[in-house]
């Protein structure tokens, strides 16, 4: 009995293996497979026909190098099932319905810039969110695994509750994972944004196609927006930490005697490079420089201000912004030397509005991490605001293709 338990795990292992090497790669060759796998050429075969079977995945015939040669590829059935992905931020909350390859079908962005009258309100606005695209897709209702979310940390992952995010207070304690599951009837999975920006940017933005792709890499991902955060990618997999603050990147110490941050600490990272920062800095600034062009404005700034500003040559928004960046990179040197991931994604305001804090945060990061190791790759995030909605409809996907597919499999024994 035990040993065939045993035989059923092993299979289901493979099976899910086969499946996930063809989901991370796109498209995948029998060939491929088995050098990938070190399973034999008859095991990867019985096992294509048992996935293709169960409509998972599906098999595309292409002309390769002429003479009428056949090339057989197989890739992941992306209408097979669909999840939705919500990324709710301090502005916009999105929400958007996904196929399995992570192409967003329909979109829906609500403005955050709104008064709620309670937390029922805004769960309503999501609840109907995602009855409008589920409607607008015409996909059939049973087809949908569920929902992912990416909200403002800290968050309690395991029960989905958003505990004290500073940026929008008026979600505190919210349980969101418990009464969008009586709401809407489908598995809600709860996750801090930069979290699911992480998870995001590894399956479908610049580190998708980076590295041996044969291989589980690191990857991290860091958001340098009016706050400060990151995400971490370990061996392929979110790295949460033992308590969920793993990547609380925007609360490590700069200065240990700088500027009070809303964390209760001094010259956190956030406190001193932030877009808050930045404006609290500016407007220190301008008290003394009455000839300035922002000083009347100077209790009413908001961070387009700076960009405008920085734009036309302004000296003293520029200094202020490149300071800003020399301490993220500053930060991010300390995360090689500690982490050495293969991929960092920068993505956030500052990074997209000013050309060169991207620029600056590379040079200072590479020139102050140990010397002589190779240069890590570090880009700009090119999924932009769609990674927050498709890494938290990844993360729906990813439970299924690790979990849930074990039941049709043995459905299937
Ligand atoms: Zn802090």
């Amino acid at each position: 009995m035990g040993e065939q338990t045993n035989q059923v795990q092993l299979k289901n292992f493979n099976r899910r293996t086969v499946l996930n090497y063809i989901r991370k790669n796109k498209t995948a060759t029998k060939a491929g497979l088995a050098t990938a796998t070190g399973l034999t050429f008859m095991a990867i075969k019985k096992i294509l026909e048992e996935l293709e079977g169960l409509h998972l995945i599906r098999c595309d015939e292409m002309e390769a190098g002429g003479m009428g040669r056949r090339a057989v590829t197989y890739a992941v059935n992306e209408t097979y099932r669909y999840t939705v992905g919500i990324h709710i931020n301090k502005f916009v909350t999105s929400i958007a319905l996904m196929d399995l390859r992570g192409e967003i079908l329909e979109v829906e962005r609500c403005s955050m810039q709104q008064e709620f009258p309670n937390q029922n309100a805004f769960v309503e606005l999501l609840v109907s969110g995602i009855e409008k695209v589920i409607k607008k897709s015409g996909i059939e209702k049973e087809k949908l695994l569920g929902i992912g979310v990416g909200v403002p940390g800290p968050v309690d992952t395991e029960n989905g509750i958003i505990l004290t995010p500073p940026n929008i207070p008026m979600l505190s304690y919210l349980p969101l994972k418990e009464i969008l599951e009586q709401k809407c009837g489908y598995s809600v999975y709860v996750q801090k944004d930069t979290n699911v920006i992480a998870f995001g940017e590894y399956w479908y933005g610049d580190g998708s196609g980076r590295n041996n792709r044969n291989d589980c890499y690191d990857l991290a991902y860091v958001d340098v927006d009016m706050g400060i955060g990151s995400g971490l990618i370990i061996d392929g997999k979110l790295n949460i930490g033992a308590n969920s603050i793993a990547g609380e990147f925007g609360h490590i110490t700069i200065d240990i005697n700088g500027p009070l941050c809303n964390c209760g600490n001094r010259g956190c990272l956030e406190a001193m490079s932030s877009g808050i920062a930045v404006l609290r800095e500016l407007k220190a600034q301008l008290e003394k420089e009455p000839e300035h062009p922002l000083y009347e404005k100077r209790e009413n700034l908001v961070i387009e201000d700076v960009f405008k500003m920085a734009e036309k040559k302004d000296l003293l928004t520029i200094s202020i912004l490149n300071q800003s960046a020399l301490y993220v990179g500053v930060a991010i040197s300390n995360l090689i030397n500690i982490l050495d991931p293969q991929i960092i994604i920068l993505g956030g305001i500052l990074i997209q509005k000013y050309p060169r804090y991207f620029d600056i945060v590379t040079n200072v990061a590479n020139s102050r991490k140990v010397k002589g190791a190779k240069e890590n790759y570090i880009a700009v995030s090119k999924l932009g605001e769609n990674a927050g909605v498709i890494g938290a409809g990844e993360i729906v996907a990813d439970n299924f293709f690790n979990e849930k597919v074990n039941e049709l499999f043995c459905k299937n024994a």
